[in-house]
């Protein structure tokens, strides 16, 4: 009898609303409370320290020693009153998530004592004790150190009683070994490449800057219900679980009323987030049951990458207290939604103009079309890379079923663009662009973009990157993942393809033609070029994954042969002219990723054999014994009429009986695979190896445990069942 299950399914649902005290303050006052921002830096450094930050931190230029120094000094008595005991270099290495050393302020003070000590030289370089981050041998061919150095372009903040300092994570050779730094990279690429096509329309125009706003999904599980599930404790998802006769086909969850326990572990981890900076804003039911979302108000996309990561770890602390476990994982449950975070991702300049949004007159429309045309040949032509940035071994699971992401980057763009782009293409050569001395420049097609646009609810849900108004809206990356790793990727192919853009139409105008004329025929061109890369159709059809091929987009569906995108000739160019990877980085990386996805799939497999052999096994033997038992007594009371009367059990033990064999073998036949292939050396071939044999053999086990669980008596199953984890009381 499988007691333990039924007493945590009975706590979990005698639990109660955990009481949230409110600050007396409004949001305004304790916003950033913990967080060095320019407020706190004007209070805690000396003038001339503050204005030389500034101007540091907005002209990208890195600190001097001497003004380490008295930052620090400031930093560390803005710490020290805020409650800080330790500091720490936090940064984001090769694993999702993000990596603290913490360290006490505390020094000897020669007599015997202590004292508080922070000095320039911890602010600006670090060496972490490292050396076992994923770093795809970067490290050992050069170098058996990392170093980490505070990206000032980041605040300070404070968790847990810890200063910590956002940091860059790179190699003794200047290796990136983390996401920071190649992100920066990537986002002074587009500031460049963009600002110098921006400038065609606005000579004032210096800087480009990417925004990002993600909205982060995620499951809640009771803590009860969560630790009775070695599955989800070591993997953070479940690996069998029947599918529960009530789920999402209601639709009743989505926008419904908000459970009173999670309402209040909601408020808490928004007075968090505010509290460090974070501006959250959105929350609410997401489709499936126990599915939430919670989302920002956009910033920079370095600000609000930080902002994601550090709110990864703060809803996991924050759901504890409310006897909740988060799961971020991409597909914690069969059968239900799965989740991602999707990046809303957009271009503004310094003169404040949004560079995806029409504008009012035919110069902003011109100019709109302008970096719509380039984004479009950007991702025509990295939808490959685009793919592999988005996936994993975690996201694999949610790639190509039918829920977004598909596997297959395409883009959207709605009725409105498509009859702009429509008219634009088809106007004769001349007639589309005239000059009078009265009304200035006269573009006829491009003139008349409808301003409804702004607020366009002309939403489809399938498409994996769709505009949507004011912006574009990167849909397939994973709850899990760390937003960086698409914006990088992103950011890095749209740079290359506006210095292009520029390098092009400057030549023509060398050559005499008019600006705006030289503009719009490299536009029409580029749309010419790429515009099968748009689809606004349902991306889950099979007939989009056969139209798709056709167009010769990227459909590899296998997450370790996705990841080769990285390597291709097309993506090492482009991320070599923009500065974002040299071709060393973009293979340790690789390195890592493939062995990422091994040892992801490999403690699955691990688990699953560990449940199915030592509790599902047992239990359904102990059940079968019951039944033959039964069998054997109706033989010995009816005698010639008990084969009739005990068909139907018989019916079942047999059935019982073939799961159980089906299971045993497939175990050992998974455990077989993964041998084979941890013989192999080549991290590609083994992940390869993994996806093709291991991988498999889970889901024939899966497919017999879930059988087996709608048989054996409720009673004697001893997990929690999909019905008892996914609906919160
Ligand atoms: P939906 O779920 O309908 O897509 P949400 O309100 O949940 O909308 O999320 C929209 C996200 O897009 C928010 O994080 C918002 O701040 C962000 N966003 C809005 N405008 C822009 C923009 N111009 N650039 C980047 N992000 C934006
Ligand atoms: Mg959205």
């Amino acid at each position: 009898m499988s007691t333990l299950r039924f007493k945590v399914v009975e706590e979990a649902y005698s639990r109660k609303a955990v009481p949230v005290e409110l600050p007396n303050e409004r949001p305004s006052e304790y916003f950033g409370k913990y967080v060095f921002n320019r407020a706190q830096m004007y209070k805690y450094l000396d003038l001339e320290t503050y204005k030389a930050l500034v101007y540091a931190i907005d002209n990208k230029e890195p600190l001097s020693r001497a003004l380490a120094d008295s930052v620090a000094a400031g930093m560390k008595r803005w710490a020290m009153d805020n409650g800080a005991r330790h500091y720490s270099h936090w940064f984001h290495p090769l694993t999702d998530g993000t990596a603290e050393k913490h360290d006490g302020f505390i020094e000897h003070n020669g007599k015997g004592g202590v004292v508080e000590e922070f000095s320039g030289k911890l602010l600006v370089q670090q060496e972490p004790d490292a050396s076992s981050f994923p770093n795809g041998g970067i490290r050992n061919t050069f170098e058996a150190r990392g170093y980490s150095a505070w990206d000032i372009s980041s605040p300070a903040f404070i968790l847990d009683k810890t200063l910590c300092i956002p940091t860059i994570f790179i190699s003794y050779t200047g290796e990136s070994l983390d996401y920071k730094t190649p992100l920066l990279r990537a986002i002074n690429a587009v500031d460049k490449a963009g600002a110098a096509v921006a400038r065609y329309f606005d000579k004032n125009v210096k800087h480009v800057i990417t925004y990002l706003g993600w909205e982060q999904e995620y499951f809640l599980v009771d803590k009860a219900l969560y630790a009775a599930r070695p599955d989800l404790v070591l993997t953070g998802r479940t690996l069998m679980g029947h599918e529960s006769a009530k789920n999402q086909q209601l639709e009743d969850h989505y926008f419904g009323a908000i459970p009173s326990r999670v309402e209040a572990f909601m408020l808490e981890l928004e007075l968090e987030c505010h509290k460090l900076g974070i501006p959250a804003k959105t929350r609410h039911n997401e489709v499936a049951p126990n599915q939430f979302e919670l989302a920002p108000v956009y910033e920079e996309a370095n600000l609000a990458n930080d902002h994601n990561l550090l709110l990864m770890s703060l809803i996991s602390e924050v759901a504890n207290r409310h006897n909740f476990q988060v799961l971020l994982h991409e597909k914690p449950f069969a059968g239900v939604n799965g989740s991602g975070k999707h990046n809303n991702w957009s271009l503004g300049t310094d003169t404040g103009k949004q560079l995806f949004s029409p504008g009012k007159t035919p110069k902003d429309n011109l100019q709109f079309i302008t970096f719509l045309a380039n984004v479009m040949a950007a991702v025509r032509r990295h939808n490959g890379l685009l793919k592999a940035s988005i996936s994993s071994a975690t996201n694999e699971h949610r790639l190509g079923a039918n829920e977004a992401p598909p596997a297959i980057i395409s883009m959207f763009l709605g009725q409105q663009i498509s009859e702009v782009i429509d008219r634009l293409l088809n106007a004769d050569e001349d007639d589309e662009i005239s000059f009078s001395s009265k009304e200035g420049m006269k573009l006829k097609n491009v003139t008349q973009i409808p301003e409804l646009l702004l607020d366009n609810t002309d939403r489809n849900r399938t498409s994996p990157f769709a505009f949507t108004g004011n912006r574009f809206e990167f849909r397939a990356i994973g709850s899990s993942a760390n937003c960086a790793s698409a914006m990088i990727a992103l950011n890095a192919a749209v740079a290359d393809q506006l210095a292009r853009f520029r390098q092009v139409v400057d030549a023509r105008i060398a050559n005499g033609e008019e600006k705006e004329k030289a503009i719009l025929k490299e536009v029409k061109a580029l749309i010419r070029e790429n515009r099968d890369i748009q689809f606004d159709g349902n991306g889950y059809s099979d007939e989009w994954k056969e139209e798709a091929a056709r167009r010769g987009l990227d459909c590899e569906a296998s997450v370790p042969k996705i990841f080769d995108a990285y390597l291709s000739k097309e993506s090492i160019e482009m991320f070599n002219n923009t500065g974002v990877f040299n071709e060393v980085e973009l293979r340790a990386r690789n390195e890592v990723k493939w062995e990422m996805y091994t040892k992801k799939v490999q403690i699955e497999a691990r688990v699953l054999g560990d449940l199915a052999i030592n509790h599902v096994i047992p239990v359904a033997t102990r059940y079968q014994s019951l039944l033959l038992d039964n069998v054997m007594k109706i033989k010995a009371i009816f005698e010639g009429e008990a084969s009739d009367i005990a068909q139907q059990e018989k019916e079942t033990i047999k059935k019982i009986a073939g799961h159980m064999y089906v299971i045993t073998d497939e175990v050992e036949k998974m455990v077989e695979a993964r041998k084979a292939a941890n013989k192999i050396t080549n991290e590609r071939e083994k992940a390869i190896q993994y996806h093709d044999t291991v991988k498999p053999c889970m889901d024939v086990i899966r497919y017999h445990i879930d059988k087996l669980e709608l048989m054996v008596d409720n009673e004697m199953w001893p997990l929690p069942k999909y019905r008892e984890l996914l609906f919160i009381r």
